[in-house]
């Protein structure tokens, strides 16, 4: 199966990445094609050094690739200014990384509202707390929550906004088992209920049952795509 689909929100073409030159050039991407449609979850597998998160960089324009393209709604991001890229990442792209990267010394709200002050069209912070199911501890310092409480958070951050994107780095890669299963349930509700499309790198094969579509890499390449037949709650995955 291409790894395309008709109304795509993004499009990457002939993505290739290198990092560092001559005997040290380490090749990331080669020749990668992905369109991702509005509205899709889609998982990226693949082993560790397979590209995985270059692609996710580059997808949310925090990295620029070496070479190729990518289209945004129709519109180039490749290619372009600076500022134009930050203003992409900061107007229609929410990131959520394996390590949450809160503020300590500024409460749950608190954090929420660093992005929500800044946005052009944010919700409440109060509601993308309630999305994440953190409305009673909206007044808690990230030390007195758990490690998928301050995940939930960093997912309201990166939600509050209104992104259209929401793309996530081994969102559960530092939690236990059943931690990491609430926060693929938010992640879930968030595409499902909010429409937001979702691209989600993890290792864990099993997390790819929740995806419309999973796409692997191996050795910088796209290695295969696959539509589940169903697509899982998190709930009814187990590894
Ligand atoms: P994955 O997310 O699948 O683990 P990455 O995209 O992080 O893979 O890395 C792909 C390859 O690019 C790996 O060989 C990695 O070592 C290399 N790489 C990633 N980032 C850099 C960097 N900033 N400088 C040099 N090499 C890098």
């Amino acid at each position: 199966m291409p790894a395309t689909t008709s109304s795509s929100v993004l499009r990457a073409h002939a993505l290739a990445k290198t990092y560092g030159s001559g005997d040290a050039a380490v090749q990331a991407l080669r020749d990668v094609d992905l369109e991702v449609a509005a509205g899709e979850f889609i998982v990226l597998l693949g082993p560790s050094g397979s590209g995985k998160s270059t692609l996710l960089n580059i997808l949310g324009g925090l990295d620029v690739p070496t070479s190729g393209e990518v289209e945004f709604l129709g519109q180039r991001l490749t290619g372009g200014a600076d500022d134009e890229l930050t203003r992409y990442r900061r107007e229609h792209v929410g990131f959520v990384f394996q390590f949450y990267n809160l503020i300590p010394s500024l409460t749950v709200a608190e954090n929420v509202a660093l992005v929500t002050d800044i946005a052009r069209d944010p919700m409440p912070v109060d509601e993308a707390l309630a999305l994440v199911a953190l409305t009673p501890r909206r007044d808690h310092f990230p030390s007195q929550l758990s490690g998928g409480e301050q995940q939930r958070v960093a997912i309201a951050r990166a939600i509050a906004k209104r992104p259209q994107l929401l793309l996530c780095d081994e969102p559960t890669g530092a939690l236990d088992y059943a931690t990491g299963k609430l926060v693929l349930e938010v992640i879930a509700r968030i595409n499902r209920e909010l429409g937001t499309t979702a691209v989600v790198i993890t290792h864990n094969a099993a997390i790819a049952g929740m995806a419309d579509r999973v796409v692997r890499l191996a050795d910088g390449r796209i290695a295969s795509v696959s539509r589940p037949e169903r697509r899982l709650t998190p709930a009814e995955l187990s590894w």
